[in-house]
């Protein structure tokens, strides 16, 4: 039982002080529980150059082996390779989904290099509002494979962003949580990555494109979080080899005058990099594409289809309405498709008509001029009949007058 109560107007919800222990305390707990026993999963696209050092950063990201060969330069266009692998730390399982651009930046037309990551972004979010339009949703086995960030390497050419790196950044900022990275960053020294990442970040925000923030709302990072967004593009160095320094194997690059070592803060940002998406961010990341990106999409999409939540004299309208009005105009549509297809029909149906009378006319014509044609025959046929039996009546004429004349001469001699 409450003994201080405190009764907010505005909302009427009353706060009201425990006196027991009631256990709901352990709600987190049980999510945790929870969200372990399901896994997690994590999406990750990579947009670079060939041979820029995309696969090397992610093997030396989660230690593993990931690259199977040496990518080409030469494909027509760019295509993208999906690799799923399933990690997994202490008890924590995760699902990790690697997207590769393949042949990116290898054509001379710069659409065709950005368009198939656009349209597979796009495609991600298109699966995934299909399934929550579905009647009978699959949430608990559905593989989300949104992506929930990009890693976009940025040359190491210590000039300027390149035409293609702003196109595609400006045509994916929208949809996705991009980190920029200056990738090989050991080819650059010290004073020329300081200049190049400012430079970067003051061309990223003279072409108003927007790149992942790392929040500062939460207590707990807060303060890595502010510094972080103080250091991007992030210089990365990849690398699986193991080098000797001192006493210590670490994950470096060997050069003739020393020793690049990844993990070392002092040499690179790799450390910042992973400890972003694998212990500070990984979940904003991921809300940050449900709420943001995937929000925008789903917005956009339904308002393609002819949704709104307010109708045109800024009334709230329910989605009901909505859909009996896009149903009715759908039947209409229907309606006056029918009828124009109707009309086209009846029309053809004339048409075609008079092109059968037309040939009929002509036929009968014909007919007519065959049927006179053979009556003119007929007719000199029976004036060539009635000529010739008139012929053999004076043949048998004069048959009959020579054979008389002939038996009278008989007679005549028989006489003499
Ligand atoms: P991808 O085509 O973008 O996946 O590039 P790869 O990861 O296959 O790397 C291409 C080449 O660059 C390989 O020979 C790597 O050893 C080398 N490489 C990768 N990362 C780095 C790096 O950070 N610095 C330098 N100097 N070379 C690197």
């Amino acid at each position: 039982i409450p003994d201080e109560e405190d009764v907010r107007k505005e909302d009427n919800i009353r706060s009201l002080t425990m006196l027991d222990h009631f256990g709901f305390e352990c709600l987190p707990h049980q999510l945790v529980n929870k969200s372990i026993q399901q896994g997690f999963s994590f999406n990750i696209l990579c947009v670079g150059e060939t041979g820029i050092g995309k696969s090397t950063l992610i093997d030396t990201l989660f230690n593993t082996n990931l690259k199977d060969k040496k990518s080409s330069h030469f494909y027509s266009n760019v295509g993208l390779k999906i690799q799923t692998y399933k990690l997994q730390e202490n008890n924590v399982q995760l699902k990790l989904t690697v997207v590769n651009t393949v042949g990116y930046g290898d054509q001379i037309n710069k659409e065709a290099s950005y368009q198939p990551i656009v349209d597979y972004i796009d495609a991600q979010f298109e699966a995934y509002l299909q399934e929550e339009l579905k009647i009978k949703r699959s949430f608990i086995d559905y593989h989300d494979s949104r992506i929930h960030v990009c890693l976009y390497f940025i040359s190491p050419t210590g000039h300027s962003l390149k035409s293609l790196d702003l196109l595609t950044l400006k045509n994916i900022d929208t949809k996705v949580n991009i980190i920029p990275l200056i990738a090989k960053a050991d080819t650059l020294s010290k004073s020329d990555l300081q200049k190049f990442k400012f430079k970067i970040m003051n061309e990223l925000v003279s072409h108003g494109i927007q790149i992942y923030q790392f929040p500062t709302d939460d207590q707990s990072t807060a303060q890595v979080n502010s510094s972080m967004n103080g250091h991007l593009p992030l210089a990365v160095v990849g690398s699986t080899d193991e080098v000797k320094v001192g006493k210590r194997v670490v994950r470096g690059r060997q050069y003739p005058w020393g020793v690049l070592q990844v993990e070392n803060e002092n040499h690179c940002d790799f450390v910042k990099l992973r400890d972003i998406l694998l212990s500070t961010n990984m979940e904003d990341l991921k809300q940050q594409t449900h709420t943001w990106h995937y929000e925008n999409y789903r917005c956009c999409k339904l308002q393609e289809m002819g949704f709104s939540d307010v109708g045109p004299n800024n009334q709230p309208v329910s989605f009901q309405e909505i859909y009996e009005a896009k149903r009715q105009e759908f039947s209409d549509q229907c309606q006056r498709e029918e009828e124009a297809l109707k009309l086209k029909f009846m029309q053809l149906v004339k048409e075609k008509e008079a092109t059968f009378k037309e040939a009929e006319k002509e036929l009968q014509d014909k007919f007519e001029h065959l049927k006179r044609v053979q009556q003119e025959k007929t007719m000199q046929l029976e004036e060539e009949r009635r000529q010739l039996e008139e012929e053999i009546i004076d043949f048998y004429k004069m048959k009959a007058a020579s054979e008389t004349l002939k038996t009278q001469v008989c007679t005549n001699i028989k006489k003499d």
